[in-house]
């Protein structure tokens, strides 16, 4: 197994972290779905390695996609995730599910069967169902503290509306938070993948920067691959994954000032939020502008490195 190094994040807050894909593949918890390491796919491993990556997260329910993602103004969960192949640049987008349990895993099969790059709602969840993709009821994205997340948030709005004086804390991680992972494999294969539940009281339809190719993920061998946390509207607006390989391909900036660059154009916008980034060399960098963005990654030696704040 070629060594990679993976990335991921979560929370505006985001976690990074650089795993091995032998270590990923080892642990049962963190097992791919059948078939992903197979020989089928030997020229893929970078894409297998993110999806596996972001897969552990999605059914984590301490992260905002899959399991823990966060509700709707409406009381519903509508996810969204995208993957995308550096050596190929093919792409695969998913948005507004409801019933898929890994939206990372159908955006990898949007990119490899669908012929499409972005799909969503009943259409994506129907090509899922023929495609064998496990469907689960709404139910089963429920958890306390998100749910309390909402009521939080909502009871602020009502506070505002009507005057009234009382405060409510609402914290960065009441509003949002993603997971995700770059990937660089030994043969210079660039991927990035990226999920999440959207912001907490989002409407319903609403759909973020994640699966929007160039803004919350994007790759390209020639540059860098990338995955972005925060308010994602500004992301959109700041094509902030394509921006961070533009400007490394076109002004021949190095991937942290590209990446700096891109950030602070969002933070201009009055955007916050983070992004994880990775070059063909291995050069990584993680900026954020929130107070905080959980991240960790383990380099080319095995050494684990976790942070949580500057
Ligand atoms: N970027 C995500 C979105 O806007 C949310 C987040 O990363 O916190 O959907």
């Amino acid at each position: 197994m070629r060594d990679l190094k993976l990335f991921r994040r979560t929370n505006c807050f985001f976690s990074v972290v650089l795993f091995s894909a032998g270590a990923l593949a080892a642990a049962p918890e963190q097992s791919p779905p059948a078939g992903v390491f197979s020989k089928r796919n030997p020229d893929h491993q970078q894409n297998i390695a993110t999806e596996a990556a972001v897969r552990v997260l999605e059914d984590d329910p301490d992260f905002n996609a899959g399991k823990g993602s966060v509700f709707t103004s409406g009381g519903t969960n509508e996810t969204d995730a995208a993957i995308m192949d550096g050596k190929t640049l093919a792409a695969g987008a998913v948005a507004s599910l409801k019933h898929i349990k890994n939206p990372i895993s159908l955006a990898r099969l949007v990119m490899e069967k669908s012929g499409h790059v972005m799909m969503d709602s009943e259409g994506a969840e129907a090509f899922a169902k023929e495609n064998g993709i496990e469907l689960v009821n709404q139910k089963y994205f429920f958890t306390q503290k998100r749910w309390d997340a909402l009521q939080k948030i909502k009871a602020a709005e009502k506070n505002r509306t009507s005057g009234a004086e009382k405060e409510f804390l609402i914290t960065d991680q009441d509003r949002h938070g993603t997971v995700g992972a770059v990937a660089l494999d030994q043969s210079g294969n660039l991927a990035a993948a990226t999920s999440t539940g959207g912001t907490t009281n989002k409407r319903p339809g609403r759909v973020g920067d994640t699966p929007v190719i160039g803004a919350g993920t994007y790759a390209n061998n020639a540059t860098c691959a990338v995955s972005a946390t925060g308010d994602g509207e500004y992301f959109i607006r700041a094509t902030v994954g394509r921006d961070v390989s533009a400007l490394i391909e076109y002004r021949g900036m190095s991937l942290k000032d590209a990446a700096q660059a891109a950030l602070d154009k969002v933070a201009k916008l009055g955007g916050t939020g983070g992004l994880i980034a990775i070059d063909g060399q291995g050069n990584v960098t993680l900026p954020f502008n929130t107070a905080g963005m959980y991240r960790g990654y383990v380099d080319p030696n095995g050494k684990f490195v976790i942070e949580i704040y500057r």
